[in-house]
């Protein structure tokens, strides 16, 4: 036999699967932030891989003494920084039967279930974020390729004789200066040169200028350049602002530009109707990314992209040797994109939209964001502190008032103290601290709890 025997996955499986629940019930005993320096893992980890099998009893000893160590807790209800993520239970399950599957859903007749699936749990999900009837959506492993994939079929509505010839060097992409950094990537993967990207410049809450954005497109024009995509965002990365799209898709209308919404993080409040109002124009873009592995709870990695042109992307990329022909009607998802080989990811957003419902979800995302706004509250009465931006959804960005330093000293104490974890981010050129709620398992006593440590830590600063 060459993999291990049913005995042995069993009693494994066991073991694990209690070690998850486990881990998942006290994992607030744990420091957030892995307390290790550059090189400690490794250095305790074999040079040579074994020789001869090992038991997975073994394997998982190491894990618990010598992997989890190293390890930052991003599962940790008490994670606040970056973007706070999730694998809620339903989607750790559902992560193992997708291993168990192995399936590669590159065509559709190479596991219809996973084309049929992606298909309808996106239009479920389309539905619940109120956008348009008919987007086409599918899956991608992060944002960062989905915004490549965005880019990519801008540049082949402006350009399309570049599929054979080569692209023209004079295409040229918009974003503002808060822009995930996803986007000017995108420009370099695609060799359209950082010199064809425009950083449009912010106004007092981080939002594009819509004035300064349409100056750079006349600019361009007048320069014999050929303006080709605008990527605005819903819910930046540094202050979860909000360009706004509906103007700016008035723009992208005018001088026929592709417009890309980059709601990664922010997209899943659009399920709220009391926060649509953020959205406004989202209809009108050409594509949308928006990750459930960022607030839906859905374990790394889940990106989807939504595109009212499909065709587009589709002649852009399809390429079908003779060994992928088929002869059927079906969507070949291999089609749309880049990689031809696809995780089966479909499953795990099937299970957690089946498992929390819509209610349980909305109701989440309302705490969530309900929290951020105490929590600002509470920053704002208290003197030592500023609130560094407007607080839009459940981040929250702070700094001590005076010298920077200090906001510095406090970010770090508390990171290095293992009880949170907090980010840094640059706001209009001063450092402020980023307290990004999203965790499934948060509560509002670790928010508080975690507000009371900092308080705590500021104090004995002064
Ligand atoms: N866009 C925004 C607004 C983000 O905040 C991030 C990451 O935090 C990304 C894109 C990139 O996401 P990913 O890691 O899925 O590529």
């Amino acid at each position: 036999m060459n993999d291990i025997s049913s005995e042995e996955f069993l009693a494994a499986g066991r073991r694990i699967l209690g070690w998850m629940d486990q881990y998942l019930g006290t994992i607030r005993e744990r420091p957030v932030a892995a307390q290790v320096s550059p090189g400690c893992i490794e250095e305790q980890l074999p040079r040579e891989a074994p020789e001869d099998p090992e038991p997975l009893d073994a394997i998982l000893e190491d894990f618990e003494q010598r992997i989890l160590a190293g390890i930052t807790h991003w599962n940790h209800p008490r994670f606040f920084g970056y973007f706070a993520i999730s694998g809620s239970r339903p989607g750790i399950l559902a992560e193992s039967l997708t291993a168990a599957l192995n399936v590669n859903g590159m065509l559709w007749r190479t596991s219809p279930a996973a084309t049929e699936l992606e298909r309808r749990v996106l239009a479920w999900l389309a539905r619940w974020m109120g956008l348009p009837e008919r987007l086409f959506g599918i899956i991608f492993d992060t944002a960062s390729v989905s915004t490549l994939h965005a880019v990519l079929a801008a540049r082949h509505v402006k350009d399309p004789g570049g599929r054979v010839g080569g692209h023209r060097p004079d295409l040229v992409v918009y974003a503002s200066e808060q822009a995930h950094s996803s986007v000017e990537k995108a420009v370099l993967a695609l060799g359209m040169g950082q010199k064809n990207f425009r950083r449009i410049g912010v106004d007092q809450a981080f939002r594009m200028r819509v004035d300064q954005l349409e100056s750079a497109i006349m600019a361009d024009v007048r320069a014999g350049l050929r303006p080709c995509c605008i990527v605005a965002t819903v819910g930046t990365t540094g202050a979860t602002a909000v360009d706004p799209v509906d103007e700016v898709a008035e723009l992208a209308q005018r001088y026929g530009l592709w417009l890309h919404v980059d709601a990664a993080y922010a997209g899943m409040a659009a399920m709220l109707p009391e926060m649509r109002a953020l959205f406004c124009g989202l209809e009108r873009a050409d594509s949308l990314v928006v990750n459930p592995h960022k607030w839906l709870f859905t374990p790394m990695d889940c990106s989807v992209l939504y595109t009212r042109r499909p065709e587009v992307l589709r002649e852009a990329l399809s390429l079908t040797p003779d060994y992928l022909q088929t002869d059927d009607e079906a969507v070949n998802l291999m089609d749309y994109g880049i990689p031809l080989g696809r995780r089966f990811r479909a499953l795990k957003l099937w299970f957690i939209m089946r498992a929390f419902g819509r209610r349980r979800t909305t109701e989440i995302l309302r705490n969530h964001i309900a929290w951020a706004k105490a929590l600002a509250e509470r920053i704002e009465q208290d003197e030592r502190f500023e609130l560094a931006a407007p607080v839009l959804f459940s981040l929250v960005c702070f700094r001590l008032r005076g010298a920077e330093e200090r906001t510095q000293e406090l970010l770090e104490r508390i990171n290095r103290g293992g009880f949170a974890l907090l980010s840094p981010v640059v706001l209009h050129g001063k450092l402020a601290i980023r307290f990004a709620i999203g965790n499934i398992h948060t509560t509002w006593q670790d928010v508080e709890a975690t507000w009371e440590a900092i308080s705590r830590a500021a104090e004995s600063r002064a």
